[in-house]
């Protein structure tokens, strides 16, 4: 069987690495990403053991690890600063054969794209549509442009233009809660090198894990309206005042990071779907089954579902594009409700409510390593 070749809409973490995972298996597979620069910006990112385990089996888990901080512990505390558990990521490292690690999106993406070739990629231009028949599938640009190929996948994120047309165009799903994002060099004690924190508090959420060179990466969350702005002096101001009061590292956190740098994105994703593939069309990661940041799963599955497409193909050509789908749906519709439902206990804001759920996560901790097994551990 002369294998497929695979037209990869997005070059994001999904789409970079489907193509390096097709590359492995002998697929031809070209990469269209409708920015012109492969996005240096970005904050950083957890990977969990899964999607370690994945780039260590396509070969470039030594380069990621080592753009990256190897995580040890994961500390979950209010939001004065109470430890109400940890969780041990050296044990499940240990259990499950590869580490969990913090990284700078930038950096991934460019240890992803030097190990595929960037003489793949084609930049700058973006995906508007497809038409497909029995012989192929053919990809149309912004530009005018049109490329076959025998198989197109969406990997284009959360709005994605592939799914619009696959599915028709449906607008995400807010989750209630928008997210800031920085990255900042803290050399303070209380964050210590290869931990994770997440502080919980009443309607906001606030986290931080290292993410090599010397960098720290934070997260916040605060239950507002969709489409807001932080206005004219920026969100750091915003932010240090709302979290004034917090567990002293947190503002630590904040002020080491430049204004400039600071992102903020509603978070948003979509109830999970059982058919995301049609004939030579598929979509992987965001674009098929995006998910709420809270278990820090949303690049880890779409890692996975790279590695599984390109099994998948291997073994079935287009047929395989089915197997794919089916082999995916359960777990990422699992990652997605979970990561719904956490999110809202997080976005809590009855003081009783948030002292009952302290409490509940720091009883839960057995059941919450068992869970943490399940996603983390788990071999695709
Ligand atoms: C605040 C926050 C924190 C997160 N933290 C984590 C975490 O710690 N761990 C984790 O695993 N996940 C995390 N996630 C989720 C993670 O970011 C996503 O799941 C992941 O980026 C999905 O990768 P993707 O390649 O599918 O999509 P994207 O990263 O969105 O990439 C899509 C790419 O397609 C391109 N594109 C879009 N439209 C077109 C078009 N029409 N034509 C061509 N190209 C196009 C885009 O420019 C982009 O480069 C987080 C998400 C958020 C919002």
């Amino acid at each position: 069987m002369t294998p497929p070749r695979v037209l990869i809409i997005g070059g994001g973490i999904g789409g970079l690495t489907a193509a390096i995972a097709l590359h492995r298996a002998g697929i031809p597979a070209a990469v269209y990403e409708r920015t012109p620069k492969l996005r240096d910006v970005g904050a950083g990112i957890i990977l969990w053991t899964n999607a370690m385990k994945v780039f260590r089996k396509l070969g470039v888990g030594l380069a990621v690890e080592a753009k990256s901080t190897v995580l040890r512990l994961a500390e979950l505390r209010d939001w004065r600063g109470k430890l109400l558990s940890t969780g041990d990521l050296t044990g499940l490292g240990a259990r499950f054969g590869a580490p969990t690690a913090g990284i700078h999106r930038a950096d991934l993406q460019a240890v992803l794209a030097d190990h595929l070739g960037r003489e793949h990629i084609t930049l700058g231009t973006a995906c508007v549509g497809y038409s497909q028949d029995a012989n192929g599938v053919t990809a149309r640009f912004a530009d005018g442009r049109e490329v076959r190929g025998e198989i197109l996948v969406g990997a284009d994120g959360l709005n994605s233009a592939v799914r619009s047309q696959l599915l028709g165009p449906q607008r995400p799903r807010y989750s209630g809660s928008t997210a800031w994002r920085g990255v900042g060099i803290i050399d303070r004690p209380e964050v210590p090198v290869g931990v994770s924190l997440l502080t919980m508090g009443r309607g906001s959420e606030f986290g931080y894990l290292p993410i090599g060179g010397g960098r720290t990466y934070w997260f916040a969350t605060a239950v507002v309206p969709a489409g807001g702005s932080d206005g004219p002096a920026g969100a750091k101001p915003v932010l240090l005042d709302r979290f004034r009061d917090w567990y002293a590292p947190v503002r630590a956190v904040i002020d080491a990071t430049p204004p400039d740098a600071i992102l903020r994105n509603d978070l948003a994703d979509r109830p999970p779907v059982t058919n995301w593939t049609d004939g030579r069309v598929t979509l992987l990661g965001d674009a098929a089954h995006p998910t709420t940041p809270h278990l820090g799963q949303g690049a880890c599955m779409a890692i996975e579902s790279a590695w599984v497409l390109a099994e998948c193909l291997t073994a079935g050509g287009v047929e395989g594009l089915q197997t794919y789908q089916a082999k995916r749906l359960a777990r990422t519709a699992e990652v997605t409700n979970r990561s719904r439902m956490l999110g809202k206990m997080l976005a809590y804001r009855n003081p009783l409510a948030c002292w009952l759920r302290d409490r509940l996560f720091a009883l839960m901790r057995k059941e919450a390593d068992k869970l943490t097994d399940r996603l983390a551990g788990a071999e695709v």
